[in-house]
């Protein structure tokens, strides 16, 4: 299975700059072995669209769990997908702690995902205390399989542990196989042989000098990039790595 590095922009780059880091990829992006997809504020996918290389997507970091409707500020799923959206990030750390995002509306969000043919790449992992009171595998599985409530096997999940994002402390390539070995056995019991076609994702100040060792282990397919996506110099790096 070809790696998937995607590209989480977070509340980073206005249009403007969404369209000149477009188009400075296409000057400078040479095949790479892996398949790459930015997650991009929602105001930016049109100068995406218009503007990335053939052949890298592009996804939302969010999406409604409704269809439509009176829901202000929200975007919907067929919203991204009539700009040519592919993936929705669904249950990213950052919008269950700040939004407080519950295991049901994230599972609610990937049914809308995958109701209009996007991707959803559906979060999970744990925080610090978790991690140092060894609960890291029961803990993260649970939030998997809440997340995953009701949801079709088109699906990408990312392991991020969250003491990882943002703040340079990146799990070993042995920690972010333990988990995804362990996502694997989930996702076997859940959707049997198809689980074998689902990638799991590492995320968690993933550089383009670390890269490479953790997507190297079995079953890790790939990485969702925060910090070291916002140059490009670092997504050809990371590329050029994988
Ligand atoms: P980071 O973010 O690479 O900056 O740690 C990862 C993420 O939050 O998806």
């Amino acid at each position: 299975m070809k790696n998937l590095l995607a590209l989480n922009w977070k509340m980073n780059k206005t249009p403007t700059e969404a369209r000149a880091w477009a188009q400075e990829l296409g000057e400078k992006l040479e095949a790479g072995q892996a398949e790459l997809a930015v997650m991009a504020p929602a105001i930016t996918l049109s100068a995406l669209a218009a503007n990335l290389p053939t052949g890298v997507g592009f996804g939302g970091q969010d999406v409604s769990a409704h269809e439509s409707g009176a829901y202000t500020g929200e975007i919907s799923a067929a919203m991204l997908k009539d700009v040519g959206a592919t993936y929705a990030v669904v249950g990213h750390s950052e919008r269950r702690d700040y939004h407080g995002e519950t295991d049901a509306v994230v599972a609610a969000k990937a049914r809308q995902a995958q109701a209009n043919g996007l991707t959803p790449i559906v979060c999970v992992g744990e925080k610090l205390d978790v991690r140092e009171a060894g609960e890291h595998v029961p803990f993260t599985l649970a939030q998997l399989a809440g997340s995953l409530e009701g949801v079709g096997t088109d699906v990408v999940v990312a392991y991020e542990p969250v003491w990882a994002i943002g703040t340079g402390k990146t799990a070993t390539a042995e920690d972010a196989e333990e988990l995804a070995a362990a996502i694997r056995s989930a996702l076997e019991e859940r959707y049997g042989d198809a689980a074998a076609g689902i990638r799991v994702l590492y995320g968690g100040s993933v550089k383009p000098d670390n890269i490479a060792s953790i997507c190297a282990k079995p079953n890790v397919n790939g990485a969702l990039v925060g910090g070291a996506s916002l140059k490009v110099a670092d997504v050809l790096g990371m590329n050029d790595a994988l």
